[in-house]
């Protein structure tokens, strides 16, 4: 690694520290992973008891890899992105991810404050994310933190993360063609709920892992 990558790392991990130090402060159970493999092995140790896992379709969880170890642990899959489910299934998998042992997901955006700021289409995700699984393990590259207020937050997920996620789902939005949020009324559209988490709620087993990597969109 040359000393320009080792001075941008060290500059990333204070970022990092800065949002785990916050999001201890309001509550959560916040730890810094050097690295996705650390994220990775954190969720393997911590899903052992579980019986039934959802996934809450992020690219994030997708990347780190353990659907598959977890699968083949006999552990119950409940990913309503797998592929071949007709919509009914979906919509099943989706109720029953309320219920779960365990739900892995990640953050559109962490803010420095602390907080858990989320843009969502069904609510599926946000609703998991806030009451009803055993536990909430969420995972956020450094490329999910934003220094600023929820308007920044918000303006990051619409501009960032929105675009592609809108085209990776085929989604017929002025973002999937252009990159750039349009505030549209599509059919399509992904944005109808702006969720923010500034406080981990009271009765949740909620742990967020800020990963000093980039992951996920
Ligand atoms: S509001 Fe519409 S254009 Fe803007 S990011 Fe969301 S889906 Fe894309």
């Amino acid at each position: 690694m040359s000393f320009t990558d080792e001075l941008m790392l060290w500059s990333h991990q204070q970022r990092c520290e800065k949002a785990v130090e916050a999001l201890g402060q309001n509550g959560f159970s916040a730890i810094y992973c050097n690295n996705s493999q650390e994220a990775h092995d954190y969720i393997l140790r911590h899903g052992a008891d579980a019986g039934s896992i959802g996934f809450g379709g992020s690219r994030t969880i997708v990347d780190l890899g353990v659907e598959p170890l977890l699968a083949d642990q006999g552990k119950e899959i409940l990913n309503h992105g797998t592929p071949g489910l007709e919509p009914a299934q979906k919509m099943e998998i989706m109720r029953r991810q309320l219920t779960c042992d365990l739900f892995l997901t990640s953050s559109n955006a962490v803010t420095l404050s602390g907080w858990l700021v989320n843009i969502d289409g069904n609510g599926n995700r946000v609703a998991a994310l806030t009451f009803g699984p055993k536990k909430v393990i969420v995972v956020a590259g450094r490329n999910k933190l934003v220094d600023g207020d929820l308007t920044a937050a918000i303006h990051s997920v619409k501009n960032v993360a929105a675009p592609p996620n809108a085209k990776r789902l085929n989604c017929n939005t002025p973002c999937a063609k252009t990159g750039f949020c349009a505030n549209c009324n599509s059919p399509d559209r992904i944005c109808r709920i702006v969720h923010v988490m500034d406080r981990k709620p009271r009765v949740a087993d909620l742990h967020v892992l800020i990963v000093n990597e980039d992951l996920g969109l």
